[in-house]
């Protein structure tokens, strides 16, 4: 069934359990994702990340993503991924997304404010809920840990936190402590203190994004302090690659949707693996 953001993490918080929002680019990812949930009977967030856009419009995959959605047995909420404009979040509020995030966590934070309450009115005229951002998630191009200095520009100032959270009317917030996008060179150093502060001072569920690659552990202790969404994509998406890549030397393999199918697997068992670990499975 389709729920919005707000639904989905109240159901989140009641279970004590992390929701898993998966970018869902193509048939073969929405497949993997909803057959998890569903055979875990987890609550699950579809996403579609703006910059996919090129991979797949948001025009052909949002419509079938919402349309699963609605038959699923499990709750779902469909989700835009870091949204840069209002013209693009509306377009997803209506082909009947539930939820939004709007990323302006590059721009000065009068600038976030203003644009992220913005987001909250428009969302608000279709029954969406908004997600918003503060603190910068980097890329992991250089792979080594942030120094002292980066750490301060970087990472979400709690007080700010609430002033942000407060100003925007925001449902959920994503915040930066320590995760990154893309695949970790090495191990994540989650500030666990920095989350801790934060869900002190901020009344609205916290969101991780760059999911991929946490270890069980941290993902367990990041939820008891808070944490009700995670975000989780690049893993999942290499291990379909990793699965086609072993059967192209399998001559049997003619048939593309063949192919497909084998790297849907593949996936739909390293989301089921990642749910399992939100969920306390
Ligand atoms: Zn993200």
């Amino acid at each position: 069934m389709l729920v919005t953001l707000k639904e989905i993490l109240q159901e989140a918080e009641e279970k004590d359990i992390a929701v898993g929002a998966f970018n869902t680019p193509n048939l073969e990812c929405i497949m993997a994702v909803i057959n998890s949930a569903e055979k875990l009977k987890c609550p699950v967030m579809l996403t579609h990340a703006e910059v996919h856009e090129s991979v797949m419009p948001l025009d052909v995959i949002g419509p079938i993503m919402v349309d699963i959605a609605k038959k699923a047995t499990v709750s779902v909420c469909v989700h835009l991924d870091h949204g840069e404009t209002h013209d693009y979040l509306e377009r997803a509020m209506k082909l009947g997304f539930t939820s939004v995030m709007y990323d302006g966590s590059l721009q000065p934070y009068e600038d976030n404010v203003a644009n992220t309450k913005k987001a909250v009115e428009i969302a608000k005229k279709y029954g969406v809920s908004v997600e918003g951002e503060l603190g910068i998630l980097g890329g992991r191009e250089s792979g080594s840990a942030p120094s002292e200095r980066k750490i301060e520009e970087m990472y979400t100032n709690p007080n700010s936190a609430a002033d942000f959270v407060k100003a925007t009317g925001i449902d959920a917030l994503a915040a930066s402590f320590g995760t990154a996008h893309g695949f970790y060179k090495e191990k994540p150093k989650l500030d666990f203190d920095r989350i801790e502060k934060i869900n002190e001072l901020v009344s609205i569920p916290l969101v991780m994004h760059g999911g991929s690659g946490v270890s069980p552990e941290d993902y367990k202790k990041a939820i008891t302090l808070g944490i009700r969404k995670i975000n989780y994509y690049s893993y999942m998406a290499k291990a379909g690659v990793d699965a086609a890549r072993n059967l192209l030397a399998n001559e049997d393999i003619q048939f593309f949707p063949d192919l497909a199918l084998a790297s849907q697997k593949a996936m739909e068992a390293d989301a089921e693996k990642a749910m399992k670990v939100f969920a306390h499975k």
